[in-house]
């Protein structure tokens, strides 16, 4: 019988995990499956096989993990999915197969940055000035957290318009991905009179809304990131595509 080939299962959700996939199919003899949350209504899917949404937990994940015959994991999820994360570990470890870790480092303060650096969501919406128009760059389901805040008006950032409205007092919506240059973000935060950011310390790309408040001296409220799961970790998809024979 023809030997199985060598199977791969990258978590991802990341610019990073679909570039990791992308390098990992043009290597022979390698089946390369993607998994996504399924957050978003157009996924950013791409080369090899998909799948979408929860495995169920670790059970579901191992259960998966062993069905499809997968013997290496790559949690290549964003650095704030830290419930992927630690299943990953546990479903891993409980099947006995290998698993790495791509974490793009974070991002560093500058000198001319002004960060209020907090340890979480509820920290951050109390760090928000009274009377402030804070810009959100958070995922929809985080916006609960500044619900108290009826002192502070909120930009949020949305890459699809949500079903309900955020459960703030004053808001306005911005309806997309990111901007692509600095130009790009200075030119919506001076159009909507921004006078704060609430970010989380992603890393990575994305970083041009910390250059444009940098350059318009608005302070951000940085989101400090959860303690990585131990284990093989990689900063770039270069140095754990070179881990993997
Ligand atoms: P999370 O809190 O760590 O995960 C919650 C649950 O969502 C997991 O227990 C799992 O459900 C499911 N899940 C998460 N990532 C998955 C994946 N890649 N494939 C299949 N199921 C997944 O994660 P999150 O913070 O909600 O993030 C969800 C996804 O969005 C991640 O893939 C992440 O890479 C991406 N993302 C997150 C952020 C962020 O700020 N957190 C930003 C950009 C992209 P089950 O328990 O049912 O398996």
């Amino acid at each position: 019988m023809p030997e199985r080939p060598r199977a791969i299962l990258i978590l991802g959700g990341t610019r990073e995990a679909s570039n990791l996939a992308e390098q990992l199919c043009r290597r022979e003899g390698l089946r390369v499956v993607s998994s996504l949350a399924g957050r978003t209504m157009k996924p950013l899917t791409g080369a090899g096989e998909w799948r979408i949404g929860g495995f169920g937990g670790v059970e579901g994940l191992a259960t998966f993990l062993r069905d499809e015959g997968i013997d290496t994991v790559i949690d290549a999820t964003h650095p704030f999915a830290e419930t992927m994360s630690l299943h990953a570990v546990e479903a891993a470890s409980r099947i006995g197969i290998s698993l790495l870790t791509l974490l793009r480092p974070a991002w560093e303060r500058r000198t001319d940055d002004r960060w209020v650096e907090v340890g979480g969501l509820n920290e951050a919406a109390l760090a928000v000035p009274e009377g402030g128009r804070a810009f959100l760059a958070l995922g929809s389901q985080h916006i609960g957290a500044f619900a108290e805040r009826a002192d502070a008006h909120f930009i949020v950032r949305m890459v699809d318009r949500p079903r309900q409205a955020p459960p703030l007092a004053s808001c306005e919506l911005v309806i997309g991905r990111p901007g692509d240059t600095v130009a790009d973000e200075i030119e919506l935060f001076r159009s909507r009179s921004v006078t704060c950011i609430v970010s989380r310390n992603s890393g990575g790309g994305s970083y041009e809304k910390i250059q444009a408040a940098r350059e318009l001296g608005i302070p951000v409220i940085m989101i400090a990131r959860p303690v990585p799961q131990p284990g093989a970790t990689f900063a770039t998809v270069d140095a754990l595509l070179s881990a993997i024979d």
